[in-house]
């Protein structure tokens, strides 16, 4: 008799078909691969030159554009080996990707530090813009009190 040994999970998981976005060929994507069996060996490859390269200790403190010079690779690749945690920072001063909001170089988190000042002091502003709303609210809820006559009245 044959019986079936799957786990349900695994029954239940279906792959996700996909078209590379390099060569357009069918594959199935993962968390981790986001290209085709074949252009992600040609991505392999194309970091192990990247990596050659910076790995010397003379073409550690290279920028991007010195990398892409001398490696022929596409920044947009060597970006996303950063991005993925490929390729450690740590190892390299100054190497970086960009801001999320306004594209100049960092180096850890999404946003540059200006981009996240901005973002506190709007975040500030609108928690102060919050208080005051709720703080007239309140007054109205308790009305107004003008004296008159000398007395206080509600209004
Ligand atoms: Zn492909
Ligand atoms: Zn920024």
């Amino acid at each position: 008799m044959i019986t079936n040994t799957y786990p349900r999970e695994v029954v239940l998981t279906m792959p996700e078909l996909s078209n590379c976005p390099k060569c357009d060929s069918i594959f199935v994507k993962t968390q981790f691969r986001d290209v085709c069996q074949d252009c992600w060996k040609e991505e392999e490859k194309d970091f192990e030159t990247v990596y050659q390269f910076i790995r010397k200790r003379e073409n550690r403190t290279a920028t991007m554009i010195q990398v892409v010079e001398a490696t022929g690779i596409e920044e947009d690749l060597i970006l996303k080996f950063i991005r993925s945690g490929k390729l450690k920072l740590a190892q390299f001063p100054n190497l970086g990707y960009p801001c999320e909001k306004c594209g100049v170089s960092i180096r850890e988190g999404k946003i540059c530090k200006s981009c996240a000042g901005e973002l506190r002091k709007s975040l500030q502003e609108f928690t102060a813009e919050e208080e005051r709303r709720i703080e007239m609210a309140k007054r109205e809820k308790q009305g107004t009190y003008f004296v008159v006559d000398g007395k206080y009245k509600k209004f």
